[in-house]
């Protein structure tokens, strides 16, 4: 089969090469021939040939949700998840009304101005995030006195709409990752437990044992259901202190928390989305070991002792070959073990000799 693939990230770059053993071709629409996936694809597009790409496909998915509305809408067909869902991921907005209007939990939010925030009476910490391009924490200010919003209102037009989320106090970040195939056949990973620094993913691992596992389950298959995902779906979820679940966000194509499926699963999540877009069976998503993920944020080769790392029975490295610039994930690291114990006392090591500082307890 063709595969099409809107976006040249490392998402793509992995899809691409867990995708050809199933023996399938790639074809990458990005900016740039030099993107990750471009890179190892059988072919690359830049946006102002998204017709020759779409007809040169037989199934189009994607791994980055800002693409510019010109190039989907002419691609002249539809892609796998559909267009619609794409389309409400572009805004933070349109995400959570619709998780709202179908009756999923989510956090108190209204949607501002910026200049209607400016007259706001600080009652609870907020979480403002600007509808577009907020991904890895960008345009995303926490604001507890009227000092905060300072930045906000250096980098944003009065006009600019925002969601205003009340601050979770959440005892844990988890999340899951569904795989839906044609006929709506479900599998989904087990949960992951993640951990974020500035609004990044710095690492994560799983299985994570949670009583809330068959709920987290039920919200992410229904979700799949009403967004008709044919492939990947990942929810990110805050538990309370109280111990209920918030969807934060959720991403329709392979994602971060997921990484370490490519070690740890016997499936993983790039195989498994080729598998449910090109009408093959859905691969098995046991664990085949308790893994880990550490992110490599804007650290590159010559920052750590690679040797070091790899020295560590059951680490493998994965570096996306994209310029160094701060808090970039340029690559990752997976990290398996016999019990989540010892993978957890791994990844200390692991960030360790990556940032040079004690991560005294992963959680
Ligand atoms: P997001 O870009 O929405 O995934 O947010 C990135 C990270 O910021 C999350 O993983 C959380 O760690 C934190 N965050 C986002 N929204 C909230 C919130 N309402 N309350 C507390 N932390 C938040």
């Amino acid at each position: 089969m063709k595969v099409g693939i809107l976006g040249g990230g490392q998402l793509g770059w992995m899809t691409v090469l867990e995708g050809r053993k199933l023996g399938h071709e790639f074809y990458v629409l990005d900016k740039s021939p030099n993107s990750p996936a471009a890179r190892v694809a059988d072919g690359w597009y830049p946006p102002n040939r998204a017709r020759e790409f779409s007809d040169r496909c037989n199934v189009i998915t994607y791994e980055f949700e800002h693409i510019d509305e010109n190039v989907l809408s002419s691609l002249g067909k539809d892609t796998t998840p559909p267009l619609e869902v794409l389309r409400l991921k572009k805004s933070r907005i349109l995400e959570k009304r619709f998780l709202l209007y179908h009756g999923y939990p989510v956090a108190p939010f209204e949607v501002l101005r910026t200049r209607e925030l400016t007259q706001l009476e600080l009652r609870k910490t907020l979480v403002a995030k600007a509808q577009s391009l907020g991904y890895d924490g960008k345009g995303q200010y926490v604001i507890e006195s009227p000092e905060d919003l300072k930045p906000l209102l250096e980098n944003h037009g009065p006009d600019e709409e925002f969601l205003v989320e009340e601050f979770v106090d959440f005892s844990a970040e988890v999340s899951l990752i569904g795989v839906r195939d044609y006929e709506g056949r479900v599998e989904m990973y087990p949960v992951s437990f993640n951990y974020h620094r500035e609004g990044i993913l710095l690492y994560n691992y799983a299985p994570y044992d949670t009583p809330l596992e068959s709920r987290l389950k039920d919200i992410v298959s229904r979700l799949m259901e009403d967004l008709k995902v044919v492939g990947l779906l990942a929810v990110e979820f805050f538990i309370t202190k109280e111990g209920e679940p918030l969807v934060n966000e959720f991403a329709p194509r392979p994602h971060n928390t997921g990484h370490y499926t490519l070690d740890g699963a016997y499936t993983s999540q790039f195989e498994n989305l080729l598998r449910a877009i090109t009408g093959l069976p859905l691969g098995s998503t046991d664990l085949k070991l308790p893994t880990g993920m550490v992110n490599l944020l804007g650290v590159s080769l010559e920052d750590f002792d690679v040797k070091e790392l790899l020295s560590l029975p059951g680490v493998k490295l994965y570096w996306y070959g994209k310029e160094k610039r701060p808090k970039r994930k340029l690559g990752h690291v997976n990290v398996c073990g016999k019990s989540v114990e010892e993978v957890k006392e791994k990844m200390e090591v692991v960030l360790k000799s990556i940032y040079g500082e004690a991560y005294l307890g992963v959680e």
